[in-house]
């Protein structure tokens, strides 16, 4: 089940996964394969769509929760040096392995503005796309310009992707390889307030020093879920080793050797709760990844 091209570097048999996710939890993957060029990359989905094996992906792991069970077949992670950085001007084209953080660092280093709702996310350029990562402040539909994309047939670029609210239309089974970012010229001290003031609202408002992976349901319209669930009483409500966050309600943390069935269970009294009390329906942000026990 492992392509013949891969080197032992690039392959891991049963690997542990919660350490490659925010929130540390989960089972291992049953191959960890971390392609070492974009072309290594392309032969192992070649192969996977060959040979109809179970294909996974994981960016950064920082809206991830990988089930108790592990993944089966492979589950690639990309590396953060397939292509070399392209800054041409305002346009920036960079590996959707490297993490989120380098966009916010270029901006700066090239005295541009667009990418401050990034600053404080954590995980990867490829996860971002794929979730139109964002804030209030902005999505990633407002600077991603393009996206490579890596399919058993090929690898080529994309325009005129469809966007919504923490999602993106991609072709199923396309990996983004890499991303081109269409940033400006603007005033750049207020560029780095509106960073200072939403790294400040961060820390006074999420359980940052705990492990988590961000909001755990999308806002539903006209909504915010955390206010939804804390009026349902459940702040600090604890399943096993998993906690409704005391200071945010929709946040989850692991107080320390929690399971995935932990961190499920308080999803699903969150929602039931907030159903029956009023009637909105929460929809998990997180992506689950692989066998759960429920
Ligand atoms: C402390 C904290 C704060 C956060 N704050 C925010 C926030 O303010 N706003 C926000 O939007 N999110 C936030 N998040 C969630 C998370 O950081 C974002 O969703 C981020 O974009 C996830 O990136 P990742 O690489 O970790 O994705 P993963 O969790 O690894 O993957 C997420 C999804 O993207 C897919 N994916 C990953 N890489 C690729 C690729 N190369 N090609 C195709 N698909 C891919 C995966 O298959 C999966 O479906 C926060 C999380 C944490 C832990």
């Amino acid at each position: 089940m492992i392509p013949d091209h891969l080197t032992p570097a690039e392959v891991k048999r049963d690997a542990p996964l919660a350490p490659w996710t925010s929130v540390r939890v989960g089972g291992a993957a049953e191959a960890l394969v971390k392609p070492a060029s974009a072309d290594s990359l392309q032969k192992v989905l070649q192969f996977a769509h060959k040979e109809g094996l179970a294909l996974s992906l994981l960016g950064g792991g920082a809206n991830t929760l990988v089930g108790d069970l592990g993944v089966p077949g492979i589950t690639l992670k990309l590396a953060n040096d397939y292509f070399p950085e392209q800054i041409e001007g305002e346009r920036i084209t960079l590996n959707a392995g490297s993490a989120i953080a380098r966009i916010v660092t270029i901006m700066k280093q090239q005295q541009l503005v667009g990418a401050e709702f990034l600053a404080g996310i954590p995980g990867t350029l490829g996860g971002a796309t794929a979730m139109n990562a964002g804030t209030k402040n902005g999505e990633c539909m407002t600077i991603v310009e393009a996206v490579e994309l890596v399919t058993p047939d090929g690898i080529g670029w994309v325009t005129g992707l469809t966007f919504r609210y923490r999602h993106t239309d991609l072709p199923a089974g396309a990996v983004v390889s890499r991303v081109r970012f269409q940033l400006r010229q603007g005033d750049l001290a207020e560029s780095a307030a509106k960073m200072e003031a939403d790294l400040g609202y961060r820390k006074r408002t999420q359980p940052l020093s705990q492990p988590n992976f961000g909001s755990v349901f999308t806002n539903p319209s006209g909504y915010f879920a955390g206010s939804l669930i804390e009026k349902t009483g459940l702040k600090g409500h604890r399943i096993g080793n998993a906690q409704i966050s005391t200071l945010h309600a929709n946040w989850i943390v692991n107080l320390g050797g929690a399971t995935a069935a932990d961190v499920t269970g308080l999803m699903a009294e969150a929602q039931r709760r907030v159903l029956a009390e009023t009637g909105v329906t929460l929809t998990p942000e997180v992506k689950r990844l692989g066998r759960f026990t429920s």
